[in-house]
């Protein structure tokens, strides 16, 4: 099956894209929903994070604290290492299970992982046949998230500054949607990608 690895830094529209790619008859695979489903009450990353940083990593609700955790690693790279070294293998167990149902079902003419740190991860990129990335400027990706998350300019940058730069990520483009313009110029961006991909995977 065709793989397709979609990226983009945060607030470019990495969701929008996708979305509109699922309409058209993609399979997708959210690296981040399963982020969040396996720190969620009862998922599955749940017992390994109590055990290595103590009750004070979850809510009330039993989720993952994430404003906590993201505070913690900010200033602790041994505990990034920790935090990351209990859920990227469950990340990648779920994607390679998911992956694997999606062409058992044989619905999809081809796959869309939709990965927030594609560029920045080595394994990723010999596991897609190709990069689309979803680009605009910095600029708009700042007012994008602070619209989004109520973020303050300073707090959306210190993001940023953590990921890949617009460079690098182009550079390691095979594709590129442009969505410095209005969402209106998505569609037939998506379209004509959708045609390649589909013609690409033979479908
Ligand atoms: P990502 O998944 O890359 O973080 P999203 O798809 O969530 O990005 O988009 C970030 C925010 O910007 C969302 O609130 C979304 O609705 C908005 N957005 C995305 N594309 C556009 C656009 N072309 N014009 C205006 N707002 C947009």
């Amino acid at each position: 099956m065709l793989q397709i690895g979609l990226t983009g830094g945060i607030g470019s529209g990495k969701t929008r894209v996708a979305d509109l790619f699922a309409a058209r008859g993609a399979a997708l695979i959210d690296t981040d929903l399963l982020a969040h489903e396996i720190t969620a009450p009862g998922g599955l990353a749940i017992p390994a994070l109590l055990e290595a940083f103590g009750p004070a990593c979850l809510r009330a609700d039993g989720a993952m604290d994430r404003n906590a955790m993201r505070e913690l690693v900010f200033s602790d790279p041994a505990a990034k290492a920790r935090l990351e070294g209990i859920t990227h293998p469950l990340i990648r167990q779920l994607t390679e299970a998911r992956a694997a149902a999606i062409r058992a079902g044989g619905l999809h003419p081809y796959l869309i992982y939709v990965v927030p740190l594609l560029v920045e991860s080595g394994s990723w990129r010999a596991r897609v046949d190709r990069v689309l990335v979803v680009d605009c400027s910095e600029a708009t990706q700042v007012a994008r998230v602070m619209a989004r998350n109520g973020f303050s300019q300073g707090q959306v940058e210190a993001i940023m500054a953590r990921q890949a730069r617009r460079s690098e990520r182009l550079a390691a483009a095979d594709d590129v949607v442009d969505n410095e313009g209005p969402p209106e110029a998505l569609p037939a961006q998506v379209d004509r990608l959708d045609q390649m991909y589909r013609t690409l995977a033979g479908a």
